[in-house]
């Protein structure tokens, strides 16, 4: 049986170690880092992210500040607001809730927000950064496989990862992240032939696709570590439940270790964000926020 990957645990023990930072910060600066986070319209997915979002800022003794605009914003609006925030001396990071309505330039407003405040990662900037070895910030879901990768394996240097799902917030970070262990990087995606023969070579396999257990026993090598991103809502025996894209009860005897859906990479993606809010606070307080964006 594959050893549980406790993304609970792990994200708790990343809280408080923010805390303690956050204590450092106010003793040092006087003031504590203030995270905005803008929601726009009613999806009840995202209100509950953001909801749990603003909770642990809390948690950690950061301001947190919810920007809820109707779903009918304009892009303007958005924009106005992102401009505040962005000269705002009490903010240090800006999240906009995604996925944004359709009537809203998605690109447009992540370029909006200022590169040294975007504690998602998404900022072209920040994005570019990253593919250089250079990020100040990392993207928080990748940020958070890396660092349950870490506790499993002792070196990930010439191991073979195959990353499966190629988005901007998930796939293409966490190859360019694998990259920079060291790992033999491949990237699968919705357009790739034999996905199952290249899972079954990975030493690592990180699922963010987005289907509901996907990805089967006989996929996977015997002993590979693997990483489930995948959160998705179904129905099974009349009971709404959340699932990854990994079949979790197929994969686990076969896996030498493996992350749960829930409890394993969500929490961590929450928890990294405060720590980017706390390492975007003392960057921007020391006056070196990311070299690439000032
Ligand atoms: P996304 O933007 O929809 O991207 C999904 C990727 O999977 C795409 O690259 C797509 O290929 C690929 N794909 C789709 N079907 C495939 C198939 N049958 N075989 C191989 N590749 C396939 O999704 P995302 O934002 O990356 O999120 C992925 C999953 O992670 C979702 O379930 C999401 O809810 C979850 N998620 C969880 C967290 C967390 O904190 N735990 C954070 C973010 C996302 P193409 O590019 O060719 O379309």
């Amino acid at each position: 049986m594959a050893a549980l990957i406790d993304g609970k645990a792990m994200a708790q023990q990343l809280i408080d170690e923010v805390k303690g930072g956050v204590t450092e910060f106010s003793q040092r600066y006087g003031s504590v880092p203030g995270l905005a986070v803008v929601l726009v319209g009613d999806d009840p997915a995202s209100q509950v992210y953001v909801r749990n979002k603003v909770k642990r800022a809390h948690e950690v003794g950061m301001t947190s500040i919810e920007h809820q605009l109707p779903d009918d914003c304009s892009q303007h609006t958005l924009n106005q607001l992102i401009a505040e925030l962005n000269a705002d001396p009490a903010v240090h990071g800006i999240l906009v809730q995604l996925p944004l309505p359709a009537q809203l330039n998605e690109k447009e407003i992540i370029a909006a927000i200022a590169a040294e405040k975007d504690v998602d990662s998404f900022h072209p900037l920040n994005v570019g950064a990253l593919v250089t070895a250079e990020a100040n910030l990392v993207p928080c879901t990748p940020l958070g496989c890396l660092m349950m990768l870490r506790q499993v394996c002792d070196d990930l240097s010439g191991k073979h990862a195959v990353v499966i799902g190629r988005s901007n917030i998930v796939g293409k970070p966490m190859a360019a992240l694998l990259l920079q262990e060291n790992c033999t990087v491949t990237t699968v995606h919705s357009h790739s032939r034999d996905i199952e023969q290249i899972c079954q070579q990975a030493d690592i396999v990180i699922a963010a696709v987005g289907r509901p257990e996907l990805i089967k026993s006989h996929w996977i090598k015997p002993g590979a570590v693997v990483i489930d991103v995948g959160i998705n809502a179904v129905v099974q025996d009349q009971t709404r439940k959340l699932v990854g894209d990994v079949d979790f009860a197929d994969v686990e005897p076969v896996a030498s270790a493996i992350t749960p859906v829930p409890g394993g990479v969500g929490p961590m993606t929450i928890a990294c964000l405060m720590k980017n809010t706390l390492t975007a606070a003392e960057a921007l307080h020391a006056g070196q926020p990311n070299k690439l964006a000032s």
